[in-house]
């Protein structure tokens, strides 16, 4: 291909992803779209710039508006999470992990979270799987106990996992809350007296959760006892793609230091200028949306129930926040069911249940599929529509129907839902393909 073919390719690529967006269902949990004045955001010039240090204190000139962005930034931060302390600069939820490592750890200490098939994230992964807390950080990781049937973190069994590190002399340095699979709200409460006796530094990784936080709808780990909370910007939050860390001015050292010069140089001040614009949605629209995101999730489950599905956690309502798991091990496996429901426009992701590694089920073929609600509900959807979307699911799933006719009718029904809604711009496409050439 030459040059100017590859260009225009690339262009042409993106524009029909952005058309496929149109016509499909995104239920991935960890995902969402952003305003279109986050997307301008994107455009602008501050993805050319530097910006090392901290707004005043800077170490690179031309910094005067980008200095004013970044300062509302931590202003409106402090003021949706009720924070002491904030840094905007991690460029990802990874990155504020790293930060958080780097400022509360030293390599060999231990570290508390859930394993991967619980829940957990790589980033708290272990050494040997190649997980970020061990194969970066050097920590040496130790699970958090889960309760299989409640699918929230098992109290008594983690006081005791707890008690048996201290006795072996392997007292743990951090505690990470927080997960990828997260239907219910952590006891962080419950545990904090525990972990603070023993002087471990409490964290809780909101990356899923974040704008439910924001919106009041789930847990606030901050008054429940955390030392720092860390959040990705663009799972239920509705910002692009980066990270923060919420903390107490005690820590405000450690945590500044770690971000710079320790984990970023730039920081993707585009994306920063678009998380403040983010921001400021939430505080106008945040508790609308989260409210619907969580009744929309357990709309979508109910109705996934009643129509043979296993969802997990049915005696509790399935979830209090936007994602769910279904076992899918009665029609086959997580791998191939995200596969098939990508051909009718469905757009799921497989996920490991917490017991697939002991059954023998391993990432590419878990035994569950997740599902979440955030990105359906900036797009208006409601709890009709929940059942509309159960019903597309079912007849591919369950009924196996084959040929185009469930995609055929997957994109007639998306013609309703084309804009994007609790943002400024009234009557906007979600996934309008800007250019600006
Ligand atoms: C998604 C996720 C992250 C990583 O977030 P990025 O912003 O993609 O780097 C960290 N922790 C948890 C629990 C997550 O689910």
């Amino acid at each position: 291909m030459s040059a100017r073919e590859s260009y225009n390719q690339t262009l042409r690529l993106l524009q029909e992803h952005h058309r496929w967006f149109q016509e499909n269902i995104p239920l991935i949990a960890s995902e969402n779209v952003s305003s279109l004045a986050v997307r301008e955001a994107l455009a602008s010039d501050f993805g050319h710039r530097y910006a090392e240090g901290w707004p005043g204190e800077r170490v690179y000139a031309g910094c005067t508006y980008i200095d004013k962005v970044e300062l509302l930034c931590i202003d409106l931060m402090k003021k949706l999470y009720n924070a002491e302390f904030v840094d905007v600069r991690p460029i990802s939820g990874v990155v504020a992990n790293l930060v958080a490592y780097t400022a509360f750890t030293e390599p060999g200490d231990v570290m508390m979270a859930l394993s991967i098939p619980c829940g957990g994230h790589i980033t708290t992964g272990k050494r040997r799987l190649g997980g970020t807390a061990g194969a970066v950080s050097g920590l040496d990781v130790r699970y958090l106990a889960l309760d299989y049937k409640e699918l929230n973190i098992d109290i008594d069994r983690t006081k005791v996992r707890v008690q048996k590190l201290v006795d072996e002399g392997k007292s743990p340095r951090l505690v990470m809350f927080g997960a990828s699979v997260f239907p219910f709200p952590h006891p962080v409460k419950e545990l904090a007296e525990t972990f603070k006796d023993l002087g471990v530094i409490i964290g809780y990784d909101a990356a899923h959760v974040a704008g439910l936080i924001a919106g009041g709808v789930f847990q606030d780990p901050l008054r429940e006892g955390a030392d720092f909370v860390n959040l990705s910007t663009h799972k239920t939050f509705f910002g692009p793609q980066h990270g923060t860390v919420l903390s107490w001015n005690k820590h405000a050292d450690k945590i500044k230091r770690a971000t710079f010069p320790g984990m970023v140089s730039n920081h993707h001040l585009h994306a920063l200028a678009g998380v403040t614009i983010a921001c400021a949605e939430m505080m106008e629209f945040g508790r609308d949306y989260a409210q619907q995101v969580v009744k929309n999730a357990k709309a979508l489950a109910q109705a996934l129930h009643e129509r043979g599905f296993e969802v997990l956690a049915e005696h509790k309502g399935f979830t209090e926040s936007h994602v769910f798991l279904v076992d899918v091990t009665q029609y086959g496996d997580g791998g191939s069911i995200e596969e098939t429901l990508e051909k009718a426009n469905i757009i799921i992701n497989r996920n490991l249940l917490p017991w697939d590694i002991k059954e023998g089920r391993h990432f590419m073929h878990p035994g569950g599929i997740r599902l979440g609600t955030s990105e359906v509900t900036r797009i208006g959807m409601k709890g009709s529509e929940m059942v509309e979307i159960a019903e597309f699911i079912s007849r591919t799933v369950i009924k196996k129907e084959t040929g185009d006719k469930v995609k055929k009718d997957v994109t007639e029904f998306r013609r309703d839902y084309q804009n994007i809604h609790y943002c400024f711009e009234e009557n906007s496409e979600a996934y309008k393909y800007i250019s600006i050439r």
